[in-house]
């Protein structure tokens, strides 16, 4: 899922999905702990020095209550007085906040899973430097995921003046509408309130973004009706970056956007002013910003203007997982397995892990564009896709369990192809050919891990005596165990995953195939549309035959 190329007001929707539990916050309760250092609530594993360092601190994190103040009045004598938020920057509330989770022991990115020991205490030292940051990666590391999971770090609830397009501070307020307004109505001004969600913009750059986008635009008819000096700020119509003023702001894909735009960036970044069709508006914002690069774009030369690569204060490099497990668990908790249907739904370990390898050997393979990578939604789709084609051959034979089998990944196709970007080499085999070679592979590999050194010399011999096994997509579990049972020792050897006799045929059925499917993978019997399971070719044909067999794919164009 790519977001739109417009402004993309963040929403929990959209962050956790609709199966997901919305990960709960203890922010609130922290703070009303802690606020006044009385109502302390001492949690007995912390060291005293913790302990002394919070009391001293006071209130971290804004306490939310019903009766929020809503003039400027009220509000300087409520728990957000001028003394605590006039001065305090959008970097300073995160930092603050980041600290009072640290102390408190908080899970600071729940859902993120295989960067706790890498990318994450990088993040944290980025926000404790009050940094603004960049995320290094390839498509599908989570990178945009992780900047949403920033606006945890802000406080529940933020003051403004009220009507606002760039929600000023209260205590200082930089557009002339508001300070105006405050010079008027002094206490009597109005306050509005801000939740985290609506402090979080993101934009997907791209070459034709411009600077009225991006900073504003000037007009004229305004203008030239008040009667005012044109670089008034009360002529500018603001684009994304003032609106996400006092919030954090997030372009995707850094290198796309324009120098021009890059350059306006930097200024905001730089000075607090930019121009805009050559007029100079003072715009001192008060933002986080974080960007995402692709690390081969970004570190090209001339796509990122260098006083605003010097601006970015500190590059991270994320990854894609580093181990298997790491990669099976956040397929798990991304993939939508766990969907209501009128059936029971089993997805077996090993085709799991065979899903999750597919996106390892993906990544390592040569025929793959390495620059563009293999997202991790890869996997996550290829595996619901899996279970579908179980589910829906489950309920064509009528069955009341489905269990996904290794024939149902190459039905999966359509999940992947559009994932992989492929080299030439690869491209010239074609997408399908790559990926299905891609599924073998990976068969292969998991087929290792739970049969390394297993004797499969009988049931190779079924078949090199003649015997062959054409399995329908279509037939139903029980008769697939008649079939499969025919092989003599196959169904022993599911007893590698722990299976007895007992166990419901689909499950059983899915097994023995997989045991099949393996030793295909190695080449040990063969597999065809027609015939279905037979004795490896190569056997029949002699082995000098087969040697020769790995053409130069290039050479017939030279
Ligand atoms: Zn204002």
């Amino acid at each position: 899922m790519d977001y739109s190329a417009v402004s993309n007001r963040f929403s929990k929707e959209r962050l956790s999905g609709p199966d997901t539990p919305t990960p709960v916050d203890h922010s609130l309760a922290g703070a009303n702990r802690v606020i006044g250092g009385r109502r302390f609530n001492p949690a007995p594993a912390w060291p005293a020095r913790l302990w002394y360092n919070r009391q001293q601190r006071g209130a971290c994190l804004s306490k939310i209550s019903q009766e929020l103040p809503r003039t400027l009045g009220a509000l300087r004598k409520s728990s957000f007085p001028e003394d605590r938020l006039a001065g305090r920057t959008v970097k300073d509330e995160l930092r603050n906040n980041l600290i009072c989770k640290i102390q408190r022991g908080d899970e600071l990115f729940p859902g993120i899973l295989g960067f706790e020991d890498t990318v994450v205490p990088q993040v944290i030292n980025a926000v404790l430097s009050r940094h603004n940051f960049i995320l290094l990666g390839l498509r599908g590391q989570a990178k945009t995921r992780l900047i949403r999971m920033l606006t945890t770090l802000l406080d529940e609830v933020t003051p403004y003046i009220e009507g606002c397009e760039i929600h000023d501070n209260p205590y200082r307020p930089i557009c002339r509408r508001c300070r105006d307004l405050v010079a008027e109505l002094g206490d009597d001004a109005p306050i509005a309130w801000l939740t985290r969600d609506h402090r979080y913009v993101e934009k997907l750059a791209t070459p034709d973004v411009t600077i009225a986008d991006m900073i504003g635009d000037i007009d004229p008819i305004k203008a030239a009706r008040r009667g005012q000096d044109i670089s008034d700020e009360l002529t500018v119509h603001y684009g994304l970056l003032p609106r996400a003023n006092r919030g954090i702001f997030a372009i995707n894909e850094l290198p796309d956007l324009a120098g021009k735009i890059q350059v306006g960036l930097f200024n905001i970044m730089q000075e607090g002013d930019v121009q805009i069709k050559g007029y100079p508006v003072r715009l001192p914002l008060d933002l986080m910003l974080v960007f995402t690069a692709n690390p081969e774009d970004y570190t090209a030369r001339g796509k990122i203007i260098t006083p605003l690569k010097d601006r970015i204060g500190s590059e991270i490099r994320t990854h894609y997982p580093a181990a298997l497990e790491q990669g099976i668990a956040i397929t798990a908790q991304e993939a939508w397995l766990d969907r209501p249907s009128p059936i029971e739904l089993r997805v077996p370990d090993y085709i799991r892990e065979i899903v999750e390898t597919l996106a390892f050997v993906a990544r390592e393979d040569k025929r793959v564009d390495k620059r563009s990578g293999v997202s991790q939604r890869l996997p996550i789709s290829v595996l619901e896709n899996v279970l579908s084609n179980a589910e829906r051959r489950a309920l064509k034979t009528g069955e009341d369990l489905a269990v996904p089998r290794v024939l149902d990944i190459y039905s999966a196709l359509p999940s992947m192809t559009g994932k992989l970007e492929l080299e030439y080499e690869g491209e010239l085999k074609g997408g399908d050919a790559v990926a299905h070679e891609l599924i073998r592979l990976a068969v292969g590999k998991v087929y290792n891990h739970y049969f390394e050194g297993s004797n499969m010399a009988q049931i190779v011999q079924w078949f090199d005596l003649g015997g062959s096994l054409k399995l329908d997509d279509g037939v139903d579990s029980a008769a697939m165990v008649r079939q499969l049972g025919g092989i003599q020792g196959l169904m022993e050897k599911t007893r590698a995953f722990g299976l007895t006799s007992n166990e419901p045929d689909a499950v059983r059925a899915a097994a023995a195939e997989f045991v099949l499917e393996g030793l295909h993978a190695h080449r040990r019997i063969s597999r065809s549309e027609e015939r279905g399971y037979a004795a490896e070719e190569k056997k029949r044909e002699g082995r000098e035959e087969a040697k020769p067999e790995r053409p130069n794919v290039r050479r017939q164009y030279n």
